[in-house]
């Protein structure tokens, strides 16, 4: 089956935002086994959208669609597609029904443009969204497939690794991977996992091994299409065990689960709690973990300390260690432990964990941008420190920072 992925939207056309969706859908449906042949941009205008997918049916079998699905004007993807196909929209009942709880819960009224969210198009199946609101879309007609999903990251990654990955599969049919197991790393990046594994990546045909990069993550599905289960699985036992022997120290769970889950399960059992002090991730870390349902049980708090003064005050770091001459400075070993010990003192929790660095674009204390210091900090006040250089833009560089944190915790 050849994709052609469409990203809809005129930020993209205008460069406020970077495609990253069509990356990571691209690696997403490699790793199911299907092929890309083209990625389109186009903006929010209804005769363009048209046209792509006038040439996008002609050149590739599934259309994935992503952006423009939410309740404003400008968000056409659903109603020109329904109208292309000659279909009509209708209200998916259950979406419709969570919002109006949504509404209810809040004490204000819906209004139309929020009841666009709950409608799909008549005789396709609805995506369930479990980070928002706008339903997805999936279908076939003619013989081509088309998957709608939402723009914002958060929302179209799990719609497409479940529901959507799922659908796709089933359609795939006989020349689906039949068997496939995922790896899930942390702690390495994408390229330099790569440059472990690319003689296994390059040589192998049965299973298949793909890689794939999340926000501060990576995955690599291993898939075979052998018919012959035992065949198949023992492939793929063959292939994984290869890889946990070059990289098992950075596999953190062989299941479809955010690190940040693998880390508060981790904790769950040990029944120990955790802490952040944070500088250059701004909360981030603390996003993270309380982004998991059932958090409370494993983290305390988090403290967010941005100046040297707030470091002074809330923490009790000594301002001649954070500036002056001679003094080691916020961006350095010695104070993220001890922003991991004063948090971890502070709250009472097992574990304090620190982040202190350069987000960018500029230089802190001289130092460069992509330095970060961790520190955790164990309830006898012991600390470890590490320190990491990561590449990449302000987000990129926050993003690993919370990212190394909970893989150093996770270890
Ligand atoms: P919403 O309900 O938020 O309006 P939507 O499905 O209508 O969602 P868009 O309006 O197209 O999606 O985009 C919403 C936001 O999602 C954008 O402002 C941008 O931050 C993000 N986004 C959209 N498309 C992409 C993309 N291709 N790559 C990365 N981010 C994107
Ligand atoms: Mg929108």
């Amino acid at each position: 089956m050849k994709a052609e992925i469409i990203a809809v939207g005129t930020e993209l056309l205008l460069g406020q935002i970077v495609n990253t969706n069509a990356r990571y859908l691209s690696q997403g449906l490699a790793a199911i086994g299907i092929d890309v042949y083209f990625q389109t941009v186009v903006g929010d205008n209804s005769a363009r959208i048209r046209q792509a997918i006038d040439i996008a049916r002609s050149r590739a079998d599934v259309l994935l669609f992503t952006g423009g699905l939410g309740p404003t004007m400008d968000d056409l993807t659903k109603d020109v597609l329904a109208d292309y196909l000659g279909r009509k929209m209708t209200l998916h009942e259950p979406t419709m029904k969570v919002m109006e709880e949504l509404f209810a819960s809040r004490g204000s009224h819906m209004v139309e443009s929020n009841r666009r969210q709950a409608n799909w198009i008549e005789g396709s199946i609805p995506l369930e969204n479990t980070a928002g609101l706008a339903v997805g879309n999936a279908l076939e007609q003619d013989g081509t497939r088309y998957v709608l999903l939402p723009g914002p990251p958060k929302e179209m990654m799990p719609m497409f690794e479940g529901p959507a990955s799922r659908w796709l599969l089933s359609e795939l049919g006989a020349g689906a991977p039949l068997h496939s197991r995922i790896l899930r790393f942390a702690g390495i990046g994408e390229s330099k996992l790569e440059h472990e594994l690319i003689d296994l990546i390059e040589a192998q045909s049965d299973p298949t091994i793909a890689p794939y990069a999340k926000e501060g993550e990576v995955a690599l599905r291993i898939s075979s299409k052998s018919a012959d289960e035992a065949a198949a699985l023992a492939k793929i036992e063959d292939t994984a065990q290869q890889i946990r022997s070059r990289l098992g120290d950075y596999i953190y769970a062989e299941e479809d689960i955010s690190l940040e889950e693998a880390v508060l399960r981790l904790l769950r059992s040990r029944r120990m709690r955790v802490s952040v002090a944070e500088s250059c991730t701004g909360g981030l870390l603390a996003e993270l973990i309380t982004g998991v349902p059932g958090s409370s049980g494993e983290f305390l708090g988090g403290i967010v300390t941005y100046t040297n003064t707030m470091k002074n005050r809330l923490l009790g770091i000594p301002l001649e260690q954070l500036e002056g001459p001679g003094a080691p400075g916020a961006v350095s070993e010695s104070t993220a432990a001890l922003m991991a010990r004063r948090v971890a003192e502070t709250t009472g929790s097992d574990w304090g964990v620190s982040v202190t660095g350069v987000a960018g674009p500029g230089t802190t204390e001289g130092k460069p941008v992509g330095l970060v210091h961790l520190g955790i900090a164990r309830k006898d006040g012991e600390a470890d420190v590490f320190t990491i250089n990561v590449g990449g833009n302000r987000d990129t560089v926050r993003i690993r920072a919370a990212k190394y944190a909970l893989y150093q915790l996770w270890l």
